[in-house]
């Protein structure tokens, strides 16, 4: 395994500061893992450059903000919903679960 230049980079320069601490860099395959590397909000695949990983609760101190159960993989354009309410998400979604799920998650920011 080798690690992506810019974690090296990262961690070379001591430039993992709070939220995205070592931890976190580290915690994000385990997320991507434990999510079978699809998005939590919408539940497709995440292809490579297609992935972010979200806070679930960013208010959690550093110590805790940034373990695997507080992360959860996302494409950019969920995680960008997630952030932004003033997007309308989603036209695809005919079931509505992913819209409800950014909704649940909107309200825990
Ligand atoms: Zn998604």
């Amino acid at each position: 395994m080798t690690l992506r230049p810019m974690l090296l980079e990262l961690i070379s320069k001591g430039l993992t500061s709070p939220p995205y601490t070592f931890e976190y860099y580290m915690n994000v395959a385990y997320a991507f893992n434990r999510d079978r590397g699809n998005c939590r909000i919408c539940r497709e695949p995440i292809w490579p450059g297609d992935l972010q990983v979200h806070h679930l609760n960013p208010k959690l101190p550093t110590e805790q903000v940034n373990k695997v159960s507080n992360l959860a993989s996302l494409h950019k354009e969920c995680h960008r919903y997630l952030h932004h309410p003033g997007e309308i998400p989603f036209k695809w979604d005919e079931t509505g679960k992913a819209t409800k799920k950014l909704f649940q998650w909107r309200e825990k920011l």
